[in-house]
């Protein structure tokens, strides 16, 4: 072609080529539109066909359940779910989002029997922490899987807690165990020497008394730890415990030379276990008198912070280390070993206190700083005073009916 015939057929295409482009895009956009719509199309009819086919009851079943359920068929699609299930991102009509899930939920449908697994899943979105997670998945017919999640992260964390209380505990033991039989050895050795005897006998009769103190503190930690809920709820009244928890330790005090003082807001009251609360404060006073030097003072006192009684007791002792403060309320840790073992310290006190304190749905605070002195404040819900005139006996029958329907806490264990 000579260069004019190419000028030529170069002019003639131009517009051709742009209407065939033209007609080109119309018939590509209305195939990918056509394509779209048959897809949902398909989509919706597949999610009538399947949501048809879970079998009748199963939505009801799994709407009642307290626990995370659902309902998947063979491409891992979730067709029915408990309100429970969506925290862990399974949603009906989508594709279950956890690949462990879904290799769990294809296992028990490959084979045809049920199957039970614990996986780490997470509660939301990627910063959640991952809970443990007991997953049992059984087929129910041949297309549809039932998985049922059940996050057993806290019954864990429990069972956790009392493996190291057990192996902790009987670790504290064996000192004063090994100690007793020790000095009973000895006595029997020094049996023809008294002095020596009643030397021995002395220590002897020191380790008992911290093995009695030990085991009194676990028992306690034990029966607060065993379950979440008060047993004997009741009227307490705040100054019939400060009172106790006060005169249970006047011993202590006097040999340490060391003065309680109580004051502030009388009258308050709260709702829960007197003996669980005298014993709270009662650690805390003992600890108080423990770790504070001779002739200084301690102080009990009482107010209310809007709706919360506190109850501070306050020392001019130790102190307790910054580093350290987060950590004494933990089971048998002492910021302090040789002081505390000194002063017949088991590391369980605060732990007690702790649990006790948390179980009156309150709280304890510590303010602390080494060599000044320590804070701790118990702070508990506050409930109105009883109607102790409703539960007064009458005048006249007054020597007849004793104040037995009056709260009176009883003492704290003093150990
Ligand atoms: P312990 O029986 O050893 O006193 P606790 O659980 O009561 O055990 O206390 C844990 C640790 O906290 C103690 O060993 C001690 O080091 C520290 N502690 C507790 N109360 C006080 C206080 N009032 N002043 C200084 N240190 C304290």
């Amino acid at each position: 072609m000579t260069a004019e015939g190419r000028l030529y057929a170069g002019r003639m295409q131009q517009p051709q080529l742009v209407l065939l482009a033209l007609l080109a895009g119309l018939l590509i956009g209305a195939a990918v539109v056509g394509l779209v719509v048959a897809a949902l199309r398909a989509r919706d009819r597949a999610l009538a066909q399947t949501s048809a086919e879970v079998p009748e009851g199963v939505e009801a079943m799994l709407g009642a359940m307290d626990d995370p359920a659902f309902v998947c068929d063979t491409s891992s699609t979730v067709l029915a779910l408990s309100p429970a299930a969506e925290v862990f991102g399974v949603h009906t009509g989508e594709v279950i989002s956890s690949e462990e899930l879904k290799r769990v939920a294809r296992v028990a449908r490959d084979t045809g029997s049920g199957i039970a697994e614990n996986l780490r899943l997470r509660r939301g979105a990627a910063p959640a922490e991952p809970r443990l997670v007991a997953v049992r998945a059984t087929p129910i017919s041949g297309r549809l899987t039932l998985v049922v999640l059940r996050d057993i992260t806290e019954r864990e964390r429990v069972e956790e807690m009392r493996r190291d209380f057990v192996a902790n505990t009987s670790h504290e033991l064996k000192t004063p165990v090994g100690a007793v039989s020790l000095l009973s050895e000895a006595i029997e050795f020094a049996a023809d020497d008294p002095a020596q005897v009643r030397h021995f006998a002395s220590r002897l009769q020191a380790e008992v008394t911290r093995l009695a103190a030990l085991v009194n503190r676990i028992l306690s930690l034990s029966r607060l730890q065993a379950s979440d809920e008060l047993r004997d709820v009741r009227d307490v009244s705040i100054d019939e415990v400060v009172t106790a928890a006060v005169e249970g330790y006047a011993i202590q005090a006097d040999a340490a030379q060391v003065t309680v003082v109580r004051g502030g807001t009388k009258g308050l009251w709260v709702r829960g276990e007197p003996q669980i609360l005298t014993e709270a404060v009662g650690n805390l006073v003992a600890n108080a008198i423990a770790y504070s030097p001779e002739g200084s003072k301690v102080g009990v006192g009482v107010k209310l912070d809007d709706t919360v009684v506190e109850i501070a007791v306050t020392d001019r002792g130790i102190g307790i280390p910054e580093s350290d403060q987060h950590r004494v309320f933990e089971r048998f840790y002492r910021a302090d070993q040789a002081r505390s073992r000194r002063t017949g310290g088991t590391g369980l006190g605060l732990s007690i206190v702790k649990h006790a304190v948390q179980r009156h749905g309150g709280e304890v605070r510590l303010w602390s700083r080494p060599d000044r002195g320590s804070t701790f404040t118990i702070r508990l819900p506050m409930s109105d005073a009883p109607d102790l005139e409703s539960v007064r006996p009458k005048p006249r029958r007054k020597s007849r009916k004793s104040s037995a329907t009056i709260p009176v806490p009883a003492k704290g264990d003093t150990a």
